[in-house]
């Protein structure tokens, strides 16, 4: 079992977390300037990256916060793990809902 470092609870098993989105997307700043093709990139599509990939993360049965973990998809091994305030998000996943 994985074992993700919660900022504020520290180590906790896995399935006590949700994953919440690719933590890397940027949201247009100005979505009506933005043809329907990249609001369409935005929307729906990822990169599924083998290798250091930076995710937000939400501690559904502990302190119900969401934070950005940077993971190895390959190993899951975690070099770090803090609050979305810390490095600047985009504003859509930095609500205390995150993203849907
Ligand atoms: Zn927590």
């Amino acid at each position: 079992m994985m074992l993700i470092p919660c900022p504020w609870c520290g180590p906790r098993p896995e399935c006590e977390f949700e994953y919440g989105a690719d933590a890397t997307v940027q949201r247009p700043e100005d979505p009506s300037s933005v043809t329907d093709d990249e609001w369409t990139e935005y929307l729906y599509f990822r990169d599924n990256p083998k290798g250091w990939h930076k995710e937000l993360w939400f501690h559904r049965t502990g302190c119900h916060h969401w934070f950005v973990t940077e993971r190895h998809t390959v190993t899951h091994e975690i070099a770090a793990a803090y609050p979305p305030s810390d490095p600047p998000l985009p504003a859509a996943v930095t609500d205390e809902e995150g993203p849907e």
